[in-house]
């Protein structure tokens, strides 16, 4: 049996020592066997087993204490106390505690009084990085990301009085205001020598205000200079270096006046090709500009499902372009008997060779108006030879309106454009009615290009068109929004051919239509595009790149054969690679490639965070 420790009768000091002593006397007395013995001792079996391995660690400090004396170090001094764990600091217990707890609250206290600032001053608690900021629709990797943000998000939403049991005030996290520029605050000017003393006083008369920067060019003759000279104060002015944007290696004498006022360098956008194109009998090889991966290499896919189907058709039905004047009259009758007289056949001739005297080109088609109570919106449709033809139709539209204004004095232009044109903008009348080219561009591919090239199945294709291009876009409320992507191809395409980029817009109208045919097993498909605009004259396309482009795809400048050919062919050749770019598009969506893909071609491995201002 066991004696009972007598916990009673000794001090809360006493009873360990009692309690320790008690159980050695008997563990060096009793087999560990018996000890163990959970039966005679349970429930202070454990109790004990404990107090057992304790003593035995402490006779073994025991001995490890006499080894080194008999190692002839100095005796240590007797302890007058049983050892306990605390012997083993470097310092007194108190001391130890004292220390850790003075520590301890300390950095509570700095961290509570920065985070109490931090929302005092709406200072976002976490910094989200640029690299955290640059998810884009393809990021699916990132979406387990998006899920802990949120989830830390909720955490900051808890009460933080509740969280850490402490009477903070709660203010509601605004989001973190763009730092304010100082004004006042001056940028280090970047100062790079010029080539003589008479450009460097140039550019400080241009820093100083005293020369006008868009005088530049007329005032030296020489426009690579003056863009040299514009370039230099603007650095000067901003504080903020260009390097990386070309000056040299440009032209600048082919943009005057034409293309682009007060330059100071030119941007620089990679070019690539797709093609074969196999349209109407012909091949081409057709630049994109773009910076968009995967763009050029999935319009290369569709050309060449279309050349081993055999190649597309596109025909050309409609060709004009448009400028609508708004003019203002006293009544809405008269607005209306303008409208009677530019609408009535018998006036269309004279009218005609009123509009058609300020070019070669420009051929009145027909008008069409619009009333608005007194206000008319009239709508004059021109061809316009191989040039876009803006500049065209405009002259034209003032001809008549200063022929009008004899017969009808008391109108009131208000402007040569009413926005009834309508250039640059979404507007269903270029939708319905078409503005410049309108192009139908088709082929067929067989079932098994589908198959091999487009990894993808015709039933797949024509359910993913109806229930995508036709009723996704229906159900959106697109304005000749009826496509995947041909925006895409038009915008590649135009930049490099020198077309208005602006124009995209309404180029880019497009309704993408997919069929089963001969007996469902080949694919039809179509891209109806009512109003591309685009020019071989004019504009951009003379820029030595654009016309490079321009060359390569056999319709550089104005045509010989015919006037506009060129310009129609150019046109044609867009609908065609939107037709390519539809179709690969498609396919990938319908194999469910697309995300695949795109992290593939246009996701760089490089670290954007590490990319400075
Ligand atoms: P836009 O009307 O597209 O703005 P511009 O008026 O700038 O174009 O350029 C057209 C110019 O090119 C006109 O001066 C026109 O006389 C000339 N030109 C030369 N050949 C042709 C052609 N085949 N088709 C159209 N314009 C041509």
């Amino acid at each position: 049996m066991l004696p009972k420790p007598s916990l009673q009768r000794s001090s809360p000091s006493i009873i360990n020592t009692t309690t320790t002593t008690t159980v050695n006397a008997v563990a060096s007395t009793t087999p560990r066997s018996q000890l163990h013995s959970p039966s005679p001792l349970s429930p202070g079996s454990l109790k004990l087993d404990s107090l057992i391995s304790m003593d035995v660690r402490r006779r073994q400090t025991k001995m490890g204490q006499s080894v080194k004396t008999a190692a002839g170090e100095p005796p240590m001094k007797p302890q007058n106390h049983p050892p306990t764990a605390s012997d083993a600091l470097p310092l007194p217990l108190y001391l130890t505690n004292g220390l850790f707890f003075t520590m301890f609250f300390s950095v509570m206290y700095f961290l509570l009084t920065r985070w109490r600032e931090k929302i005092r001053n709406s200072t976002p608690l976490h910094v989200v990085t640029l690299s955290e900021s640059n998810e884009d629709a393809w990021d699916v990797e990132d979406e387990e990301d998006e899920k802990f943000i949120i989830e830390e998000d909720s955490r900051m939403g808890t009460s933080p009085a509740t969280t850490l049991g402490c009477a903070v005030p709660v203010v509601p996290i605004v989001p973190a205001q763009p730092a304010k520029v100082s004004v006042t605050e001056k940028p280090a000017p970047i100062i790079t020598p010029q080539s003589s003393e008479e450009d460097e006083q140039i550019v400080k008369s241009v820093v100083e205000g005293k020369t006008p920067s868009y005088s530049l060019e007329s005032k030296l003759g020489d426009c690579k200079r003056a863009a040299s000279i514009r370039r230099e104060a603007l650095q000067r002015i901003t504080g903020k270096s260009l390097e990386g944007l070309p000056l040299e290696g440009f032209d600048y004498e082919s943009i005057l006046g034409q293309c682009c006022e007060m330059p100071v360098g030119y941007v620089q956008i990679p070019v690539g090709i797709v093609g074969p194109l196999f349209l109407n009998g012909t091949e081409y090889m057709v630049p994109m500009a773009t910076t968009e991966g995967c763009l050029v290499a999935s319009t290369n896919r569709g050309c060449k499902a279309i050349y081993a189907s055999g190649g597309a058709t596109g025909t050309l039905f409609k060709d004009g372009m448009t400028r609508a004047p708004v003019v203002r009259f006293e009544t809405a009758k008269r607005a209306a008997e303008l409208k009677f007289y530019l609408e009535n056949p018998l006036n269309h001739e004279t009218l005609s060779v009123v509009f058609n005297k300020s070019s070669r080109f420009g051929r009145l088609q027909g008008i069409q108006c619009a009333i608005a109570g007194k206000n008319l919106y009239i709508r004059f449709t021109c061809s316009t030879g191989d040039a876009m033809g803006m500049n065209m139709v405009s002259k034209g539209v003032q001809n008549v309106l200063d022929y009008l204004g004899n017969d009808f004095p008391d109108m009131d232009v208000i402007g040569i454009s009413g926005n009834f044109c309508s250039d640059k903008k979404p507007a269903a009348v270029n939708w319905i009615e078409g503005r410049g080219k309108s192009v139908v561009c088709e082929a067929i591919i067989k079932e098994d290009i589908v198959t091999k090239v487009l990894k993808t199945n015709v039933a797949a294709l024509v359910e993913l068109n109806m229930l995508k291009n036709l009723t996704g876009s229906a159900i959106a409320g697109a304005l000749g929004g009826f496509n995947a992507h041909a925006s895409n191809i038009v915008s590649a395409v135009f930049l490099a051919t020198g077309q208005d980029p602006a124009q995209n817009i309404e180029s880019s109208h497009c309704i993408t239509m997919m069929e089963a045919v001969n007996g469902g097993k080949d694919l039809h498909v179509s891209v109806t595009m009512p109003s591309i605009e685009v020019g071989t004259v004019g504009g951009g396309t003379q820029l030595a790149s654009q016309s490079a482009c321009l060359n390569l795809l056999g319709v550089k400048g104005a045509s010989k054969e015919s006037a506009g050919a060129n310009a129609r062919l150019l046109a044609t050749i867009v609908a065609g690679s939107v037709l390519a770019g539809e179709l690969s598009l498609m396919s990938a969506i319908a194999a469910g490639q697309l995300v695949k893909s795109h992290m593939k071609y246009n996701r760089s491995s490089k670290d954007v965070t590490k990319i400075s201002s």
